[in-house]
């Protein structure tokens, strides 16, 4: 790995040496929202002390300057992503509203009683329950593609669910709770024969993978600013130029429109169609700070060095015989949930945490996961690139000591 230097880059982020419970802070729980380094934090700052205005609003120096640096940043995320045009992204909430934006206007308008929408089984509650709605408003039919037992999906049987009954595929990329990362490529070039669009959920896996939007030729991918380093309440959407071309409006009010009457109303081109009011400016911004700073490291050196911690943390884990990992496929990217016989995963996170070390337990907005798994719950270690393998070592004598507790 060129350039990497894990020790460097901790010191980009103040929070990773904050004292918890007496201990150093040991977070992993990266997968539910990442850190901040110092130059988003500073943008933050930047912006409310020295350029705070409205967008597109104003023709004074402080509304155009901001208005430059937010439309900059949807160039640098078209780029990020190798979008054809900055018009087809789209600034959001994150990755929940970027969903429910196109399963309202995409789907409003195309989906119909007796269509078929089609997700899988492991899927976040923000890729389920807008299709659901949707769904349930049309009399259409949400279809799953079910998984494995060791959390992969099962291609064959996706390929039996598409059929000419079917209006939208969407999947996630890399699961939250099992970490599976899924071939969507395939996916995409299955839906495709069928002239289906699909949607990729990328709220997990633009922060540890390459994505080219036309490479992989999705219609639709959606993520969230804050589990890439950046702000909360800032995500993108990404939408081919035609289909968002044709899709009404999600939301009405100020920056939508061309013009107002109460007669009629005229909308405005992509992307500002799609973004009604006032935006979250300080978050773009701030956005803008965190996907340069990850492009400065590399996403590829992101990857290899966080594959190394999460193959690290998965054989020492392994070594304790009363773990059980659940998630098992051949293709991981930075997730580690697991199951204790005996011992509910809140008290596993309990006790960790009074050892500085943070993870997530709980469903994970997956439900149907723990039901598919038969568990009620999975406690689930999460790993970014400024995790060390030293602070693996703490979580697993941390776990290690739990189960002693327990026993
Ligand atoms: N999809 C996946 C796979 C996720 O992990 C998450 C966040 N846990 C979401 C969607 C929703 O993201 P957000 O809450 O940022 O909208």
């Amino acid at each position: 790995m060129q350039n990497f230097d894990v020790n460097k880059i901790r010191q980009d982020f103040p929070i990773l040496s904050k004292m918890v419970n007496g201990k150093t802070l040991v977070y992993f729980d990266n997968a539910a929202t990442t850190q901040k380094p110092l130059p988003v934090i500073e943008k933050l700052i930047h912006y409310y002390t020295n350029l705070n205005s409205n967008v597109h609003r104003g023709v004074h120096y402080l509304s155009e300057a901001v208005s430059k640096e937010y439309e900059d940043t949807r160039k640098l995320i078209q780029n990020f992503i190798y979008a054809r045009s900055p018009n087809e992204i789209i600034f959001t909430r994150g990755t929940t509203e970027s969903i429910n934006l196109v399963a309202s206007s995409y789907g409003r308008t195309n989906i119909k009683e007796g269509d078929e929408v089609l997700i899988t089984h492991m899927e976040h509650h923000s890729n389920i329950v807008p299709w659901q709605l949707l769904c349930e408003e049309k009399g259409a039919k949400l279809k799953v593609v079910p998984i494995t037992d060791d959390g992969e999906l099962m291609l064959s049987e996706y390929d039996k669910l598409i059929n000419e009954k079917t209006k939208f595929v969407s999947v996630v990329h890399i699961s939250n709770s099992l970490g599976t990362v899924n071939p969507i490529k395939k996916i995409i070039e299955k839906a495709h024969r069928y002239n289906i669009p699909v949607l990729v959920d990328a709220a997990q896996s633009i922060q540890h993978s390459n994505i080219n939007v036309q490479e992989l030729d999705c219609d639709f991918l959606a993520f969230s600013g804050h589990k890439i380093y950046g702000p909360t309440g800032i995500g993108i959407l990404y939408g081919k130029k035609e289909l968002l071309e044709k899709m009404p409006p999600y939301q009405g009010g100020g920056d939508m429109i061309l013009s107002v009457t109460f007669e009629k109303t005229l909308f405005n081109t992509i992307p500002y169609k799609f973004e009604a009011g006032t935006p979250h400016i300080a978050g773009v911004l701030g956005l803008s700070e965190a996907i340069k700073y990850i492009q400065e490291i590399g996403i590829e050196n992101i990857a290899s060095y966080e594959s190394e911690v999460l193959k690290y943390a998965t054989e020492a884990i392994s070594e304790i015989k009363e773990v059980k990992i659940i998630g098992t496929a051949k293709e991981k990217s930075s997730i580690l949930s697991f199951v204790i016989d005996g011992i509910h995963p809140h008290d596993i996170g309990t006790f960790l945490d009074r050892d500085g070390v943070a993870i997530r337990t709980g469903h994970h907005c997956t439900e149907p996961i723990m039901r598919r798994f038969n568990v009620p719950a999975t406690s689930r270690a999460s790993f970014a690139f400024y995790n060390l393998k030293e602070e693996v070592d703490v979580f697993v004598k941390s776990l290690r000591n739990v189960i002693k507790l327990f026993s």
